[in-house]
């Protein structure tokens, strides 16, 4: 039987944004929300050949993240961190309709294909880093499960938890891969990294040069030339564990070491952090609390998007943007219209 949410949810996902960009509707969601400021993540920016579809929910295309922020440039007032912190102390207010930009994880493709296309339009970005995968050669734990699950060459697969295998035919392999990957992110940290340990006995054939481009991570010239063009560096702490299911003095460190990182590496102060994963179950007010004590003056987590001066500021909301999305789907989502349908369809 189908249900009324998964119905709902699938109206939302196709025609609704196209009847909600043409009757107008997004054009209203945003004038009524034209002084909280939007924030919107991105993560991997890869180059339209290397864009299988495959990680949609991490990467997005050039030509789509282009378009996407040609939009925004004509449709928001896109503002920096410094901007943010005068909002906040008062010193000055924010345009209307402003946006902030913000990529998490620290991948070279931020440097090389992202900066050019928001340096042309003008929009200032803000880059929060694992200070421990930089100049790694090592993808970020959570997409190595799922590549690795995604790519596994034998006819069972050792999945998380109870470590029962499965046989898995190849059509089913993607669901099964994001299924795991969602799995790992509720388990206690040291857990998933012996699973990932199974996984790394069996040698995966795949392609160097996508996964590079996918996944392959700054150095820390790349990241001072981020800085050095303007942009904002900020933590997303050094081996992105989710908070939670980590130790209290174990979050003091990610907080504290990739903060110091940063500023040794940037001459400068890091001002903002980003929650891995950033979603209700990642994050707490204890955490909250580690990160305003460990000297940060913003923290964002992935819950909502649109912030207004009177909420908790390391609680900011950030709306993800996958690489998915239809022009009108992205309208749908800036305009906040798209969250309040999937609060109540799911
Ligand atoms: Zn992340």
């Amino acid at each position: 039987m189908i249900s009324v949410k998964s119905t709902g949810a699938a109206i939302a996902k196709g025609a609704l944004p196209y009847l909600c960009r043409y009757l107008g509707v997004n054009a209203a969601f945003r004038a009524a929300r034209s002084k909280s400021l939007l924030v919107l993540t991105y993560h991997s920016v890869v180059r339209d050949q290397h864009y299988s579809g495959v990680h949609s929910d991490y990467t997005v295309s050039l030509k789509t993240f282009r378009e996407e922020m040609t939009m925004l440039a004509r449709s928001c007032q896109p503002v920096s961190i410094s901007d943010l912190a005068d909002w906040w102390t008062g010193k000055a207010d924010l345009p209307k309709h402003p946006v902030l930009v913000t990529f998490d994880d620290g991948y070279m493709n931020n440097l090389t294909n992202a900066a050019p296309v928001l340096l042309g339009l003008g929009i200032p970005a803000l880059f929060n880093i694992c200070t421990g995968y930089i100049e790694s050669a090592q993808a970020l734990w959570i997409l190595e499960i799922y590549w690795r699950v995604l790519h596994w060459p034998n006819a069972t697969i050792p999945t998380p938890g109870a470590g029962i295998d499965r046989t898995v035919d190849p059509q089913g392999r993607a669901l099964l891969a994001g299924s795991v990957r969602e799995a790992c992110k509720k388990l206690p940290h040291e857990e998933c990294e012996r699973y990932l340990d199974r996984l790394r006995e069996v040698e995966i054939s795949d392609s160097r040069e996508e996964k590079e481009e996918v996944f392959g991570f700054l150095d820390w010239d790349g990241v001072r030339r981020l800085k050095n063009k303007g942009f904002e560096i900020g933590s997303h702490t050094v081996e992105h564990p989710i908070l939670t299911r980590i130790s209290l003095d174990r979050v003091d460190h990610e907080l504290r070491a990739s903060k110091l990182a940063i500023e040794e590496q940037i001459g400068g102060v890091c001002r903002c952090f980003a929650y891995p994963n950033g979603s209700e179950p990642d994050i707490s007010s204890a955490i909250a609390g580690r990160v305003q004590e460990a000297g940060y003056d913003f923290a964002f987590t992935t819950i909502g998007g649109f912030c207004s001066r009177n909420v908790n500021r390391f609680e900011l909301g950030r709306i993800c943007i996958p690489g998915n999305l239809s022009p009108s789907a992205f309208l749908n989502r800036i305009s906040g219209c798209y969250s309040l349908v999937k609060q109540y369809v799911g």
